[in-house]
């Protein structure tokens, strides 16, 4: 069988591109381009707990690192080389092939390189660090929206949510449907082109992980500002609205692994920034906007707070240790 630096060789091994020395040595070596600042982040999959373990490995090999540009690209950073962590049960080659594949995919398409990582014996789960560039003095951080700022979203949401509905029974689509919605919950598209270009027009900027009503938390409670939100306003697929008003709600509010923007800006800047969305092809929504309290505040089409009705439907963000 296949030993450690075998696997290695054949599998995640390249020669290096801008690392100054990758792959095979204790440390890998690189070094910023001049008047850029590094942005550095850190996720990890595990089987059964953020896969299922009969997932396509192409896939997971995707998405494992789709997750992790998600994050540079919410700070606005340039993906430019990642670590990979690997615990694996057993040696399946057909497996590593194909997960290679889908890792190695995405990677290119990014120019991102490989530059080391970790391979052990254990149960199947994947951790990656992705490294990106940002000139200085733009980033979009979490705690830098400002009262008076839209809020926008890119894309839809909520669609990864239902496709996970669909997996564990708990909704049913027909097959085209399903294959939309799969396809958002196991290849999100990391949108780093879109925070690239938000960097000179967005105050705030975070990706929506673990639900839009969580995550958004995350930006006012670092800013230390309120905000409303038009529940009307929010962008969901044709696929989401055919389904009950609830289920949108619940999907697209607190559904997790939607890997869009959500991104305060000032309204002077909205036709540049709609014009951002369209040079990069990206649908961008405004959905409420920043306000001076601490609360974030759901509005129906009325105006009326929506606040009782999520309430009664229980809804919370993916919570990691719920
Ligand atoms: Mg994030």
């Amino acid at each position: 069988m296949m030993n450690e630096f075998e696997l290695i060789e054949k599998y995640f091994t390249r020669s290096p591109r801008r690392a100054k020395l990758g792959v095979g040595d204790d440390c890998a070596i690189i070094a910023p381009a001049s008047d850029m600042e590094l942005a550095v982040t850190t996720d990890t999959l595990i089987s059964g707990r953020h896969f299922f373990p009969f997932v396509d490995p192409r896939k997971l090999g995707h998405k494992a690192l789709a997750v992790s540009l998600s994050d540079l690209a919410a700070m606005g950073a340039t993906p430019r080389y990642f670590t990979l962590a690997l615990s694996l049960p057993k040696v399946d080659e057909d497996w590593l092939q194909e997960f290679s594949r889908g890792l190695f995919n995405l990677a290119d398409s990014f120019h991102c390189e490989l530059i080391g990582g970790d391979t052990t014996c254990g149960p199947l789960s994947i951790t990656i660090t992705a490294i990106g560039e940002l000139r200085k003095p733009f980033v979009l951080r979490r705690d830098a929206a400002r009262a008076g700022d839209d809020i926008w979203i890119s894309g839809t949401l909520g669609d990864a949510a239902l496709a996970l509905r669909v997996l564990n029974k708990q909704a049913k689509l027909p097959e085209a449907s399903f294959a939309y919605v799969a396809d958002r919950l196991e290849q999100p598209l990391p949108r780093v082109a879109l925070g690239a270009a938000l960097r000179p027009l967005a105050h705030a900027a975070i990706d929506i992980s673990d639900g839009l009503i969580g995550d958004l938390k995350h930006i006012l409670d670092r800013s230390g500002v309120g905000a409303e939100v038009w529940l009307e306003c929010i962008p969901v697929s044709e696929v989401m609205s055919s389904q009950p008003l609830e289920v949108q709600y619940e999907c697209a509010l607190a559904g997790g692994d939607d890997y869009e923007l959500c991104f305060t800006a000032r309204p002077n800047n909205r036709n540049e920034i709609e014009a951002a969305g369209k040079e990069v092809g990206v649908r961008l929504t405004r959905v409420g906007h920043i306000s001076g309290g601490e609360e974030l505040r759901l509005l129906d089409k009325n105006g009326q707070s929506a606040q009782q009705l999520l309430q009664q439907m229980g809804l919370q963000s993916y919570d990691h240790f719920a």
